[in-house]
Parts: structure tokens; C-alpha cells; sequence
């Protein structure tokens, strides 16, 4: 009897990735992470990383996850429940909850997870979730496996929240706000106070993701939170992968969330502790954050060079306030094209593209360690490339 390959369907899926010129697969770029990598063979200067304080290649950090691994070994051996903690653990969770100026911290094996794990802990079937219309994708697994009934308003915008709920509040147990702080892909700002002022009205928890925010915005580099001055009281998420230059994810709160999570996030309870590599290159990162606060400072001024340069030859970047830049060059094609453009001319940066985006973009993400002379080599790359393709529609 002939039968159907029961994975037909997988080549099938391809083909149509293929055909729409969706599919995507990683480069090699075999490098201590920097502003200047080898990229499929070839030296170029980035503008892809999240890695926005240059943390990641630093000598310090390499050798806090050496230590550590020394000291504890490779790997956390098991759930911290059942097969103990490191003090590695606790000591960069206080770190991070001392930095935050919250109660205590929770770390996650990624910030994916993070999310993964505490939006399913804090909701239900009776439960309300609003959410960002361009929220990461993590925030929005995270509302899906709750159970919760998820609903989005239109991005940045607290009017649309506030119209869901008072529509909808009303019927449900419990509900969360959530959104990203800085978002990724566009690199603007959530209307934070707003969001908290409405969360406050509305009796609702409130879930900030800080992934792009963290080591960037605010006095101390805190956060959008510390931005704003928020004070009232948060589920602050954030990642340790990007300007921590490490891997992991943490939820910082009050003391009783942090002691629930413990007990109830399944992403934090039935899975391996973070690595003592990992936790040592953290706890080492947020320690050279608060004693270096140049780092951030440069970072700033090379977001503003960027942004300067982009308006002196009459582009105009998304709006945004973070160290995510992004340039609209036309449709997919000029987008692809242009970024063609600029890596031929040794500059990487990413054309983000539909379904991605709703619209294609050049993104650039800049670091603490980027030179004004590649800023400025990045700006004639660009000005060169918008003169012989001159659509910005
Ligand atoms: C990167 C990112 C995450 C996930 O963090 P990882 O530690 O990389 O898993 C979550 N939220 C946002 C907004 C992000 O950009």
C-alpha cells in the first residue's frame, strides 16, 4: 500500500517560505563579538547587535564566566529547587534587584522564558490580558499558553488601552498590561506613564519588558522605568543577553511575587539553573554598568551622531529614543537591495522585513564601542546608496 510521508507536508511549508522570500537562515560570523566581525568570510563593521555596551567581548566578563566555571563547573546540575543554587544565583539576583531598586529578582535561563513563565504563573481562563500590538513575540507565547483572554490595541497608543478597558475590565478576575519598554524592532518608547497611570486606575498588574532598555535608558542605565521614574509597582522583565552581554533572563518585583514565581513559574521550576558562566559574566556585567557610566554616554552620543548624520542628508529614521535606529528605504526589494549596498561596501545591517515588520526597514543597532569613524563611514555608505536609489516611500 502506498503511503503519504507523514513530513511531505515540512518540504511543502518550504517551498512556500521560499517562494514568498521569507525563508531565513543564520551567516557565520566566527568572532569575539565587536563592532568590527567577520561576516561570511569578510571583515565588516556591524550594526546588528544587541550588545549595546560592547560587554560581551570584554576581558572581564570572559573571565568572571572562567571563574565561575572554575569554581562551580559547567553546568547548574538540575532545577535549583531540587539540586540547590549556586551563590552565584542569589548574588546576582540581588545585584539585579539593588540596580532595579525592587524587593528581589528571579533569573530565567533566557528572557524568552522569563516571559514564558510568568505570564502563565499570574493569569487564567477568568483573566484579562492587554497587550502592544508589536509586543515581542515572547510576551505574546507567554499570553497564549495562559489560558488568559488576550487582546491587543494599537501600538503606543493608551488611548486604544484605555477604551479596551473600560469596555472590558469589568468582566474578568484579574488583568495584566503588558508591554515592551523600548520596542525591537521599531526602537521607540512605550507611553510608560500613561500605561502605569491607566493600570493604576484600572486595579491591573503591569509587565515591562526592558530587553532593549537595560544598560541604556535611564540615570543609573536601569531602565525606561528609572527613565520615568516609575514608581508604581511593576513586573519588570529584562534580559541578560543583550547589554549585560551574557545569556538569561530575569523578572525583578516585590518580594512575595518573586516568592510565588519560585513556586509557580513552570519555565523557572522545571528547568536546569542558569549555567555559573552565565551568572558570573552577568553579575560582572551589572558591576562594570554601575562603575562605568561612560559607557552609556558614549553609547548616547553615537545614537545621536547616527541621528544627526541621517537628517543632515534628509532621511528620516522612525521615530525612537534608543540605540535601535531604523531607516525605511521603500518596499522589500529596495530594502534588500539597499542592504546589499551597504554590506558591499562593508557595513552589515539587517533589512527587517514583512511578516517580521509590517513594513521594511534598515535596522541599525549601535554600541558603546563604535567609533565616530564608522558612524561616519556608515553615514557616506548610506548617503552614497540613497542618492542612486533615491525612494523613500
Ligand atoms: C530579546 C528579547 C527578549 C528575549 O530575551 P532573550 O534573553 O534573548 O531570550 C524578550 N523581550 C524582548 C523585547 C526582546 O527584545
Amino acid at each position: 500500500m502506498a503511503t503519504v510521508d507523514p513530513y511531505d507536508w515540512i518540504k511543502a511549508d518550504l517551498q512556500t517560505l521560499h517562494r514568498a522570500g521569507w525563508h531565513r537562515s543564520p551567516r557565520n560570523s566566527p568572532s569575539l563579538p565587536g563592532p568590527r566581525v567577520q561576516w561570511e568570510g569578510r571583515e565588516v563593521i556591524q550594526f546588528a547587535s544587541n550588545d549595546y555596551l560592547g560587554l560581551s567581548g570584554d576581558s572581564r566578563l570572559i573571565t568572571a564566566a572562567c571563574e565561575a566555571a572554575h569554581l562551580y563547573g559547567t553546568g547548574a546540575t538540575g532545577s535549583r529547587l531540587l539540586s540547590g543554587e549556586r551563590p552565584l544565583h542569589r548574588e546576582l539576583e540581588l545585584a539585579l534587584a539593588t540596580w532595579k531598586g525592587t524587593e528581589d529578582c528571579l533569573v530565567f535561563s533566557s528572557g524568552y522564558l522569563a516571559n514564558l513563565g510568568v505570564i502563565p504563573a499570574v493569569m487564567g481562563k477568568p483573566d484579562l490580558v492587554l497587550a502592544d500590538r508589536l509586543n515581542h513575540a515572547c510576551l505574546n507565547s507567554g499570553m497564549q499558553l495562559s489560558g488568559a483572554t488576550s487582546l491587543h490595541y494599537d501600538h503606543g497608543d493608551p488611548d486604544a488601552l484605555e477604551a479596551l478597558l473600560d469596555t472590558h475590565r469589568h468582566r474578568y478576575r484579574r488583568c495584566l498590561l503588558c508591554t515592551d519598554s523600548v520596542f525591537s524592532m521599531d526602537g521607540d518608547l512605550a507611553p510608560l506613564p500613561r500605561i502605569a497611570a491607566l493600570a493604576h486606575r484600572y486595579e491591573c498588574m503591569l509587565l515591562v519588558d526592558e530587553a532593549h532598555a537595560t544598560g541604556v535608558l535611564g540615570a543609573s542605565g536601569a531602565g525606561a522605568v528609572e527613565h520615568f521614574a516609575l514608581s508604581s509597582p511593576l513586573i519588570e522583565m529584562g534580559t541578560l543577553s543583550k547589554a549585560l552581554g551574557s545569556l538569561g533572563g530575569y523578572i525583578c518585583g516585590h518580594r512575595e511575587l518573586i516568592d510565588y514565581l519560585r513556586n509557580r513559574a513552570k519555565t523557572w521550576v522545571y528547568t536546569t539553573g542558569l549555567s555559573p558562566a552565565d551568572c558570573g559574566a552577568a553579575l560582572r556585567a551589572v558591576q562594570v554598568v554601575a562603575c562605568e557610566p561612560e559607557r552609556r554616554a558614549q553609547l548616547w552620543r553615537n545614537i545621536r551622531r547616527l541621528q544627526v548624520g541621517l537628517a543632515q542628508l534628509g532621511l528620516k529614521p522612525l521615530p525612537g529614543e534608543s540605540a535601535i535606529v531604523c531607516l525605511p528605504v521603500g518596499n522589500i526589494e529596495h530594502t534588500q537591495k539597499f542592504a546589499s549596498g551597504l554590506l558591499s561596501r562593508g557595513f552589515y545591517a539587517p533589512a527587517i522585513r514583512p511578516p517580521t515588520v509590517p513594513t521594511s526597514r534598515i535596522r541599525f543597532s549601535l554600541m558603546a564601542t563604535h567609533t565616530e569613524v564608522m558612524i561616519d563611514g556608515l553615514l557616506a555608505a548610506i548617503g552614497a546608496l540613497s542618492i542612486s536609489a533615491p525612494s523613500q516611500a
